[in-house]
């Protein structure tokens, strides 16, 4: 496979990931073309060397890969329908947030214009786009993807290619914000229960973070866990994990505090334990789900 020489490219959306994307190319030198329908977030790209297309027909005629992230599926599409005719040997990649079947029903589109279509999910906040670390899952054809991954890998440095069915980095990306929804809820409950007690919310956010490494220990252990569904051999059971969680939602009570958290938690693992998965490991709860 030839890698791609060409160093241009197209973005479209300068919204606050659009922008970060726009600036991890700028800053390595790419000649860059923008697009965005307000205009006028354009102008400090403009100012670092960007050029700002008239329209998304001169944006995507300007380089032959674009790069599209607005804020969802539905925006992208109302760009480029307009200008499908534009479309033909471009190379779209498309890295606004949607699910599997808008990933499929994207690819089909922009395949039937006959241009190549990559889809991607970034795992990432604005500032850490360009970042070694930083990772971006895209999915697809491989030929494509081969061709362009060294200019995508400027966005960040741990690109991961998923594959060819095209909708895999969307369904990550659901799995990953899945686990995000509960911690982000999990660490504002756990903010309520610090301030409650007087007790200092920074300091709960070192905790967290001082615990991280054996977090992320735990997510490989659940995800085998549930992968060989061998819930047989627990360090902790759903009994005693359920007896916490009611535990947490009497806490709530006695402080006079939300028990939103605590009520779902608690009563998912009882669930689990009628099921007569009491005596199982908690990555048992999957069961109930
Ligand atoms: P944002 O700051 O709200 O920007 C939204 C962008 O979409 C703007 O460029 C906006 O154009 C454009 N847009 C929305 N509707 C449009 C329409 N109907 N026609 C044309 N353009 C339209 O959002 P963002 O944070 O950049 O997020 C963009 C995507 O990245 C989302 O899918 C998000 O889930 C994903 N993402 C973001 C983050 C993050 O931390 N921000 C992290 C991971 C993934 P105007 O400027 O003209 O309004």
């Amino acid at each position: 496979m030839v890698k791609q020489l060409e160093n241009k490219v197209t973005l479209i959306g300068l919204g606050a990931m659009g922008s970060a994307l726009t600036g991890a190319f700028l800053s390595k030198g790419y000649s860059v073309t923008v697009w965005n329908r307000d205009t006028t977030k354009a102008e400090p790209f403009v100012r670092q060397g960007a050029q700002l297309a008239a329209d998304p027909t001169s944006a995507i005629g300007a380089s032959t890969i674009t790069i599209i992230c607005v804020s969802h599926y539905k925006a992208m599409r109302s760009i480029l329908e307009p200008v499908k005719d534009a479309l033909k040997g471009k190379v779209i990649v498309q890295l606004s947030s949607g699910t599997p079947k808008d990933a499929r029903d994207t690819q089909e589109w922009v395949e039937a214009h006959s241009a190549s279509y990559l889809d991607g999910a970034i795992l990432a906040w604005p500032s850490q786009i360009g970042g070694r670390d930083t990772t971006i899952l895209i999915s697809g054809p491989e030929s494509p993807y081969r061709q362009w991954e060294e200019t995508l890998k400027t966005l960040a440095g741990n690109l991961t290619y998923m594959g060819e069915e095209v909708g895999a980095s969307e369904a990550l990306f659901a799995a990953v914000l899945s686990y995000l929804a509960g911690s982000w809820i999990g660490f504002c409950h756990g903010a309520l229960v610090c301030e409650k007690e007087g007790l200092r919310v920074d300091q709960f956010g070192e905790l967290m973070q001082m615990l991280a490494p054996i977090l992320g220990d735990e997510s490989k252990h659940m995800g085998a866990v549930i992968y060989h569904r061998n819930f047989s051999q627990p360090e902790s059971t759903i009994q005693t994990t359920g007896a916490d969680l009611l535990a947490l939602l009497r806490h709530s009570e006695e402080a006079g505090i939300s028990k939103d958290l605590p009520q779902f938690a608690a009563d998912i693992f009882q669930r689990a334990i009628k099921r007569g998965y009491g005596g199982e490991e908690h990555a048992a709860v999957f069961k109930v789900l």
